[in-house]
């Protein structure tokens, strides 16, 4: 049946699927966007957004993430909470399976971004949920007064480790080189902060304890030494993978598992599009997510009209 056939299905809610539904909302193309959770994506699990053009004093990731919401849903944009599981293509439409059913689209827009990567050390699996955790604004709050470890260098490890001092005793950054790959303005602040420390130039090989996490084995890269540390909490920031399992086969991925897409935002098969941190890219943050937002459903759009013509019960 025709209404049945949104004109773009759009992967993803955080702020680079998000925008894309405020421009085909806007476009007065019929845009549904599906998300496993609240919409926002990483944005959401982020304490302030401090480098976002028009908030001089920051804003939460969690008032941005809902501001873009109500933005794309007053253009129109659908938000469903499902689970996309698979996206094939259909004639000259495609057909996106999620937990909730099947949806059919002109165009799809992929905006499935990262999630974080599991540093894979013994113990890791086991103390999930009790002492490690990928998400310091989610669970930083259990840890009040306690001593916790940041495992990473980059920019998340560094930002979080500074959150995690309202509630910690200590936070150990333990960080595999002697220089961290964090953006200096990042660096810099963390670094005075009291309750900060370094652990340079060392790995975790193991995560200990009982029912919940109470240690970590360390390893000293430069001399080999090991030691272990007191800690309750491990916030374990390593670098991003990107979500595209369920496009094995569909579209080509990179060797690191990002989608390739033209300037347009468009993959190399018709009526699919990428947007934000699931493509290969050089810069992943919340500005340039919302770029590619906008670029995907422009280009979106056009193939639409191209393709199928102007639909009469959009133009109304
Ligand atoms: P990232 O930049 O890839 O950094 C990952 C860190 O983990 C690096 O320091 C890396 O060490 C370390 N690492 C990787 N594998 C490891 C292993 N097996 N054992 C120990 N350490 C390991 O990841 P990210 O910090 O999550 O950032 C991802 C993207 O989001 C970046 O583009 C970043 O700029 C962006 N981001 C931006 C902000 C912001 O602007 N405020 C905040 C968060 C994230 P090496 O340094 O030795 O490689």
């Amino acid at each position: 049946m025709g209404a049945d056939i949104h004109d773009v299905v759009i992967l993803g809610g955080g702020p680079a699927g998000l925008t894309a539904a405020i421009y085909a909302g806007r476009a007065r193309l019929d845009t549904v966007v599906i998300d496993r959770g609240v919409p926002g994506g990483q944005m959401a699990t982020t304490d302030m957004v401090e480098n976002y053009p028009g908030f001089p004093n920051g804003v939460s990731g969690v008032e941005l993430a809902g501001l873009m919401s109500e933005q794309a849903e007053r253009f129109g944009a659908r938000i469903e909470m499902l689970e996309v599981e698979g996206l094939e293509r259909d004639g000259d439409l495609w057909r996106v399976r999620t937990s909730g059913g099947p949806y059919t689209a002109r165009a799809v827009i992929v905006a499935t971004g990262t999630r974080p990567r599991e540093l894979g050390v013994p113990g890791e699996k086991e103390f999930r949920g009790r002492g490690i955790s990928y998400c310091a604004t989610c669970d930083g709050a259990f840890f009040r007064d306690k001593p916790v470890v940041v495992v990473g260098g980059g920019d998340s490890a560094v930002t979080e480790a500074e959150f995690l001092t309202r509630f910690a005793s200590r936070v150990t950054i333990i960080h595999r080189r002697d220089e961290l790959r964090a953006a200096r303005s990042l660096q810099e602040r963390v670094l005075q902060n009291p309750k900060v420390q370094v652990r340079w130039s060392t790995v975790v090989t193991s995560f200990l304890g009982g029912d919940r996490l109470q240690r970590v084995r360390l390893r000293d890269v430069k001399t080999g030494a090991e030691s272990e540390m007191e800690a309750e909490g491990a916030f374990i920031y390593v670098g991003l993978l990107p979500n595209t399992g369920f496009l094995a086969g569909v579209v080509p991925l990179d060797e690191e598992g990002y989608l390739v897409t033209d300037e347009a935002m468009a993959l190399p098969v018709p009526g699919l599009f990428a947007a934000g941190d699931v493509r290969r890219k050089r810069l992943r943050q919340v500005a340039t997510a919302v770029s590619d937002g906008a670029v995907a459903a422009m280009s979106a759009e056009e193939y639409i009209v191209g393709k199928f013509g102007r639909q009469p019960e959009r133009t109304k």
